[in-house]
């Protein structure tokens, strides 16, 4: 299986989106057309357009990082000796380049073009509908290929490219052996819930409110730092929101009137490995969720910055948008609406079984997914700010009569956290 999808060079061919790689592009779905068209093991090849993009791009950047040396050698030449700041600033500045473009250099060297996928980059499996997966290198299939069909990677990937048209071929005369011998370490782990019921004629609907708890421990294939294995504290994800939702936790239970509906704090766990916690509390609610009327969820709540509060979901109820523009008079956030539904955390789980979802984030940093993510870097007032708005929502949701309608937002390509989520992998 090659990987990516047909013409990537092609503005306006059938995958033209998310930069010539479309959804189709994912392992996972490639996987599954495989199981359903009966195969019994996967071995994927690098496709040639991206090995070869990846050398024009080396180059072009040697070029770029060649020609900014000549304008800064020329601005070091041009600096007045009497002014030694000038001189030196100017000097750093070239010192700079040089050192980009050797690293440049050095690793145009030894390129890794036709590397080979990381174990786990396609992420996690529960087993079922496995099938066992290989990378091999090119080199390696266009042997195979010359012996069997007299033609390289390269020419398949053309010709395909020339119609959009399949060239399966069988490969007479080879046989393919391998053994995987992976082994799935299972743990019990558990979602953690607090209920806290209402009353009068509407207690018997929910309203959940959830952040996940867990992070990627010791790094890993979940982490952006390679080859750490420092702790990942993981302070804004999602210490941040856990905190928070023990805080409306204790805010609203110790309200002196019940409110009119029942509200289920949420603290679920697995979320990093692909939201397990959520969606097995949606195969298995502890409430129904016909009668759970929103879902509320804090992923990132610890890093506010220039009061940009991100809103996703906010076109899933058309009540959301309005009424969290009124009760933001009172907040003051710079408040960025995402009206998607399904998006890579929690609420995703509830809105894929028709429920009004919002998610509050205070958008991505450098420190994401990495030891770096600690606490000291919190914006600790902003989290009482985020919880004191989502306080009032949730007040205002338990007490309004109606429950908010559900609305289907159409479906955009999935966003990807921190630009680098492993298992949307390609
Ligand atoms: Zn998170």
């Amino acid at each position: 299986l090659m990987r990516r999808n047909p013409g990537q060079n092609d503005p306006h061919g059938p995958f033209a989106t998310g930069h010539g790689i479309s959804r189709h592009a994912e392992l996972r779905t490639k996987l599954s057309q495989a199981i359903q068209h009966g195969a019994a093991g996967v071995l994927f090849i690098n496709d040639p357009y991206s090995v070869a993009k990846a050398a024009t791009d080396r180059t072009e950047s040697i070029t770029k990082a060649q020609a900014e040396i000549a304008t800064l050698a020329d601005e070091y030449l041009a600096a007045p000796d009497a002014e030694g700041d000038k001189v030196a600033a100017a000097r750093d500045k070239l010192k700079g380049a040089v050192d980009r473009w050797k690293s440049l250099k050095a690793s145009a060297e030894k390129p890794e073009d036709d590397g080979l996928m990381k174990f786990g980059y396609a992420g996690h499996n529960d087993g079922k509908k496995g099938l066992p997966s290989f990378h091999i290198t090119q080199a390696q299939c266009n042997e195979m290929l010359k012996a069997a069909l007299g033609k390289t990677l390269s020419d398949l990937e053309t010709e395909i490219d020339s119609d959009y048209q399949p060239r399966s071929a069988l490969l007479p005369g080879w046989k393919i052996q391998g053994t995987s011998d992976v082994k799935q370490v299972r743990a019990d782990v558990s979602n953690v819930i607090g209920v806290l019921e209402g009353e009068g004629p509407l207690a018997n609907e929910t309203i959940v409110i959830g952040a996940h708890y867990d992070h990627v421990g010791r790094g890993g294939e979940n982490s952006l730092a390679p080859g750490s294995t420092d702790i990942h504290n993981g302070a804004d994800d999602n210490a941040s929101g856990t905190a928070a939702l023990l805080e409306l936790a204790r805010r609203l239970s110790s309200r002196p009137q019940k409110l009119p509906r029942r509200l289920v704090f949420i603290a679920f766990t697995g979320e990093e490995l692909g939201l397990l916690g959520s969606a097995y509390y949606v195969k298995e609610p502890v409430f129904p969720l016909d009668k759970t009327i929103a879902m509320f969820n804090m992923d990132m709540v610890g890093r506010l910055n220039d009061d940009k509060l991100t809103m996703f979901g906010s076109g899933t109820s058309s009540r959301w948008e309005p009424e969290l523009k009124a009760l933001n008079e009172a907040s003051g956030f710079k408040l960025a609406f995402k009206p998607e539904g399904f998006g890579p955390s929690d609420h995703s789980s509830f809105y894929g079984k028709k429920i009004p979802v919002l998610h509050f984030f205070t958008n991505n940093h450098p420190d994401y997914h990495r030891p770096s993510d600690d606490w000291e870097k919190l914006n600790v007032e902003g989290m009482f700010r985020v919880v004191e708005m989502l306080e009032r929502m949730i007040i205002q949701t338990a007490e309004t009569p109606e429950r908010p309608d559900y609305i289907e937002v159409k479906q955009k390509p999935m966003a990807q956290r921190g630009g680098n989520r492993p298992y949307f992998g390609t």
